[in-house]
């Protein structure tokens, strides 16, 4: 009983992999060990996330569905008898080292600093008493919608946490990921992807209430899946752009706080029929930018209701009218999205399809039945083709198990 308890201890969480993970951090344990001439002491891992539903409604404190994937990135460690830091980028083979007690962002190795910017936040909690020696190896690429950047955040900040000896709340964790990434890699993002990393479920969606964050979980039907579709379509004046919708999306509010006989402190607090009763009394730009969150954040309440009831169809029409407000409304859409969107339309076995995160480019997230996954992706792949002569990357995802140390 003993041995079984001890046993039960040592297993990996959860006890099950798929074997391309295990692969993954098995390779991973064999390159630390190669590398640094022992076993690392802990295991961690984190997935990448995809956007599902809820649409740029994350600074207008509203609702947003979103998944843990079934890409991720391992975190391998142990502690030095010294005060350096050896960090190795499993899949470039390169190496960086620095003083534990003064991680400093730097322009070479940018994959560093992520990391760096975690051991900077945890050191804030309780100051390092020794170096480590680390090494990471992810299967999610990079740049492409996916989050790998939040993946790499989450299980480096997991695992060094536990080397230190530091418990933290599982918010304190993605919030020390989001400030890595805004102050050592120079990237405004906001929480949702941490978030999705470390909350994720096997099976389920993330539901996140970006004004209360209040973040629980909402079963998934089992026999639906995503396809995920990176366009590489990369639009120039992306920042501008963003930065209009932001603006756009607060004088709305601004607006809606004087006509409206409740508080208004941010769009979240304005229905669709106060919008459609208000909107020709504003500027049509602004209500347009407007009508995008208030109706993400009505689509994210209406898809939960029919995540409950188990209705997968109408939670993907949702879908088609989230990118349908995209395109009209928020004009975050580009041809390249529309094009894998539209041909989602006639497509056997697909039942919604929007664009995921930013826009402007990017991805695409198609729900489709799991028996028509392939064929389904296969048919997006052809029909971008045909318009842009190349196929765009299509990836099957499913809902899966958030952050969680492996070996600890
Ligand atoms: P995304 O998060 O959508 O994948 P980002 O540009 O935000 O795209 O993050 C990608 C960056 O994160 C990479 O350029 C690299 O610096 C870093 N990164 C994440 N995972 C890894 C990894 N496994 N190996 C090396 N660098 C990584
Ligand atoms: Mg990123």
């Amino acid at each position: 009983m003993l041995f079984f308890l001890h046993l039960y201890d040592k297993l990996p969480l959860p006890f099950f992999l798929s074997n391309a993970m295990q692969t993954l951090q098995n390779e991973l344990i064999a390159k630390f060990s190669a590398h640094f001439g022992r076993e690392p002491e802990i295991v961690s891992y984190a997935p990448g996330r995809i956007e599902v539903l809820g649409n740029h409604t994350d600074y207008n404190e509203g609702y947003v569905l979103s998944a843990a994937i079934n890409y991720g990135t391992f975190f391998a460690v142990s502690k030095r008898a010294d005060n350096e830091v050896h960090l190795l980028a499993g899949d470039l083979m390169e190496e960086v080292a620095f003083d534990v007690r003064q991680p400093i962002a730097e322009k070479e190795s940018m994959w560093a600093n992520y990391v760096k910017g975690c051991l900077a936040g945890l050191s804030s909690v309780k100051a390092p008493q020794f170096g480590f020696d680390a090494a990471f190896l992810g299967n999610i690429p990079l740049g492409s919608g996916l989050s790998s950047s939040a993946a790499l955040e989450t299980c480096a900040t997991l695992a060094i946490a536990r080397l230190f000896d530091i418990t933290l709340p599982k918010l304190e964790i993605a919030k020390i990921g989001q400030k890595a990434e805004h102050t050592f890699a120079g990237v405004k993002c906001g929480l949702l992807d941490q978030v999705s990393s470390i909350y994720g479920e096997e099976n389920a969606l993330v539901l996140s209430d970006f004004r209360s964050f209040d973040i629980k979980p909402i079963a998934f039907p089992e026999d639906v899946c995503f396809l995920m579709c990176n366009t590489h379509a990369k639009h120039a004046l992306v920042d501008g752009a963003y930065n209009e919708r932001r603006e756009s999306c607060e004088i709305a509010a601004r607006f809606f706080a004087t006509v409206l006989d409740h508080p208004v402190s941010a769009l979240r607090d304005v229905s669709w029929n106060e919008w459609l009763r208000f909107r020709d009394s504003m500027d049509d730009r602004i209500a347009r930018r407007a009508a995008h969150p208030i109706g993400e954040d009505t689509r994210v309440l209406e898809g939960i209701d029919c995540l409950r009831s188990g209705d997968a169809a109408s939670f993907g029409k949702l879908m088609f009218d989230s990118h349908e407000s995209s395109r009209v409304y928020f004009e975050n859409s580009c041809p390249e999205l529309d094009t894998v969107v539209n041909a989602a339309k006639s497509i056997p076995g697909i039942l919604g399809a929007r664009l995921s995160g930013g826009g402007f480019g990017g991805s695409a997230v198609v729900l489709v039945n799991k028996r028509d996954a392939e064929t389904a992706a296969e048919a997006i792949r052809n029909a971008y083709a045909h318009q842009y002569g190349s196929p765009c990357d299509t990836r099957i995802i499913s809902c899966s198990q958030g952050a969680h140390l492996v070996k600890a």
